[in-house]
């Protein structure tokens, strides 16, 4: 299997040659297909696994096919646990986006928010934040997320023991009911299994 076999754009197949990734790691081969037809996805997988690649190629993809760039402004959404996992995320849209013409942001608590704001006025498709940052700018009405197409819920295992399970829900409840789902879980405890019962519709599960 090679990235070219997963139907990958050629802005995207560079990138990972720049990169150095020769071939798709596991998830990856089992998830790209599924994201790129626009279905829901369970994912059982550690960091580590490529998890990042396997969620940030399709969204990549997707909002840059001429369907995914119809709306302005913000249509793909990842949420992370932490501030070092979130930068992490915007690390890898920086490596695999580089040949594309779509923008990202990474917010989270912990620093002023100006620079954060700065840039989601001046425009951004792809946002990656922490769960307290995005809602604190969400009643501040600097991040609308009425236009989200593609939202990914990152370590929601970790969103759980961190405390965090009220603010992802509340996000959610903005999210339009009409969009692709993607959850990420290293463990599936009853409550996680619940949860992602609640957001993903009709979900492919892949288990690495
Ligand atoms: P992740 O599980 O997303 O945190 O990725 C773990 C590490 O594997 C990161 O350093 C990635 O840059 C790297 N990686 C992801 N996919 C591949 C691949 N297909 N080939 C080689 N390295 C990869």
């Amino acid at each position: 299997m090679t990235f070219e076999n997963l139907n990958l754009i050629e802005p995207l197949l560079r990138a990972l040659k720049n990169e150095g990734y020769t071939h798709p790691t596991p998830i990856q081969e089992q998830s790209i297909p599924v994201l790129l037809n626009k279905k829901d996805l369970l994912g059982c997988a550690q960091t580590g696994t490529g998890k990042t690649a396997a969620f940030a190629l399709p969204i990549l993809q997707i909002l840059s096919e001429k369907s995914g760039r119809e709306a302005a402004g913000l249509k793909a959404l990842i949420l992370s646990p932490t501030r070092e996992l979130a930068i992490q995320i915007g690390e890898s849209f920086t490596a695999y986006g580089k040949h594309t013409r779509l923008k990202h942001a990474v917010i989270f608590g912990g620093v002023s928010a100006h620079h954060q704001i700065n840039q989601l006025r001046n425009g951004v498709d792809i946002l990656v934040a922490t769960p307290g940052r995005l809602l604190d700018l969400m009643t501040q009405k600097v991040v609308s997320l009425q236009n989200i197409q593609m939202f990914v819920l990152d370590e929601a295992d970790r969103m759980l023991d961190m405390g965090f399970i009220n603010d992802v829900k509340k996000i959610i409840a903005k999210l339009p009911y009409k969009r692709q789902t993607l959850f990420f879980s290293a463990t599936m405890p009853p409550d996680i299994a619940k949860l992602a019962d609640s957001i993903l519709n009709n979900p492919v599960r892949v288990e690495v």
